[in-house]
């Protein structure tokens, strides 16, 4: 079997005792000591002269962390992925702050990860780049001599080109992501954008989901992100007996509960849904004094002036809805800045009668599904989600659809959501449910590894151009 590597900006070494990581990076970390694999990148320092990848082993599995320049990093991290990439992704051109320096900065970085990564790679080795943050390394691996199968994954949407195009460094990205063998996208709409896309701004040719380009096949795909369902529901059954939960569930006095779950980010349409609950006690009287919105939003990014911006806003909106309606023995909402362990987040999921996932754009969005996975079945709550988020292809039947814009209109799904009968969350409920059940993160890992498998023994057969 070929040895599987994975290449993402941040790595997650487990520190023994503590299980620290959730979704995705816990899905990776199993899947990679299946194979006895390696996962190189960022170590989260920064030195003068980085030099080459540090390698520990942890069982069957190694990690390769590697250091970079504060500057390079900056430029690379917060300047171009962040200051550009992740707002264009997102639909929000007015937030792209293009610099050449900055995209100087992430070429430079891309190139020093294929470089170091490179020393580390055996013939045979098959590649698996995550996300955003490194659309260039597969091409930079390329360059070196890499001959071996490298896929990509993107975990954030894929906007159409006519958004793409904006970035002046629009075709050389499509050059990079022609570089790869296999490309996963989250959601069929983020695959059908790449594929118009690297066909009509790029010069590939298409045969079905195959792009040509130069002589080499790109499959492409959607792969969507998911969780361990079954795990999930467990965990929020089991954390309801903990101190946390029950504290929280005291704390209600037998009020209901409203509960959105985020990093603190721009995308995730925090102020819009602040202003719909406002809209909701303002409009809805039987719900003064009987609801509570918890949203749980840890800082990220604090860095950008934008996301600082968007914690002074939020800070407000959370002092006017409280000095507006709150009474001394009811405060309609609690807005919390700290991060929530991961088995007491999933507790709190459960004991939400509704979940408010409302982004303006999101590739997939976990908690949507970890929202679904952690209801009690006999009794379950109702999910408010945005129909911009990816995991409307998946939950768009049994959720209660937004426009995260339409103030008015998601004040008024919460208000149906809270007043829903048992048989329509169940019926609803189960809608959700299913399409969880029968793909899950280990389908996700196992089904995207296997295309990767195919397309290597594809090329074995026919010589690569590269
Ligand atoms: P994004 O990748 O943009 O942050 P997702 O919803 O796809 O959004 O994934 C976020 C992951 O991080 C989920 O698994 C979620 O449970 C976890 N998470 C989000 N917010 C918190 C929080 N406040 N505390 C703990 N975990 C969180």
């Amino acid at each position: 079997m070929a040895r599987l590597v994975i290449v993402s900006n941040r790595v997650s070494v487990p520190t023994g005792r503590r299980v620290e990581a959730g979704g995705l990076t816990v899905v990776l970390r199993d899947g990679l000591r299946r194979a006895d694999g390696l996962w190189f990148g960022w170590s989260g320092e920064f030195a003068e002269k980085p030099g080459p990848a540090k390698v520990t082993s942890r069982g069957r599995m190694s990690y390769a962390l590697l250091d970079l320049n504060q500057s390079d990093y900056k430029g690379f991290y917060y300047g171009f992925a962040n200051g550009s990439l992740w707002p264009l992704f997102h639909y929000r051109l007015g937030l792209v702050d293009w610099k050449a320096d900055s995209y100087r900065a992430y070429r430079k970085v891309n190139a020093q990860f294929a470089a170091e990564l490179f020393a580390l790679l055996k013939p045979g080795d098959h590649v698996w780049v995550h996300d955003y943050q490194l659309i260039p390394l597969g091409e930079e691996l390329r360059k070196l001599g890499f001959k071996g199968a490298i896929g990509f994954y993107l975990h954030v949407p894929f906007p159409s080109g006519d958004i793409v195009e904006v970035l002046p460094a629009h075709a050389e990205l499509g050059q990079a992501l022609l570089a790869y063998d296999l490309i996963g996208l989250q959601t069929d709409r983020s695959h059908h954008d790449l594929l118009d896309f690297l066909e009509r701004w790029c010069g590939a040719e298409r045969d079905g989901d195959t792009l040509i380009h130069g002589g080499h096949r790109i499959a492409t795909g959607v792969y969507r992100a998911a969780i361990d369902t079954a795990g999930f529901a467990k965990e929020a059954a089991a954390s309801c007996q903990t101190t946390e939960v029950r504290n929280l569930e005291e704390s209600l006095g037998g009020r209901t509960l409203m509960l959105g779950v985020e990093r603190l980010d721009y995308t995730k349409g925090l102020p819009l849904r602040f202003a719909a609950y406002e809209h909701l006690l303002a409009h809805y009287e039987e719900w003064l004094h009987n609801v509570v919105m918890l949203q749980i939003a840890p800082v990220s990014r604090g860095e950008l002036a934008q996301y600082r911006a968007l914690r002074s806003d939020l800070e407000r909106a959370t002092g006017r809805i409280a000095g507006r309606f709150a009474s001394p023995d009811w405060n309609p909402i609690r807005y919390v800045n700290q991060p929530v362990p991961r088995k007491v987040l999933a507790g709190f999921l459960r004991v939400a009668q509704v979940g408010l996932v409302t982004p303006l754009r999101d590739g997939m969005n976990l908690v949507a599904k970890e929202y679904v996975a952690a209801q009690d079945p006999a009794d379950p709550g109702v999910l408010v989600l945005s129909r911009f988020a990816g995991a409307v292809e998946e939950l768009g039947e049994g959720a209660l659809l937004v426009n995260p814009l339409d103030i008015e209109h998601t004040a008024l799904a919460m208000r149906n959501a809270l007043a829903m009968s048992k048989d329509e969350r169940i019926d609803r409920w189960r809608r959700c449910i299913e399409p969880l059940q029968a793909w899950t993160a280990r389908t996700w890992y196992d089904a995207f590894v296997h295309k990767l498998d195919e397309v290597a023994k594809a090329k074995g057969e026919l010589p690569h151009a590269a």
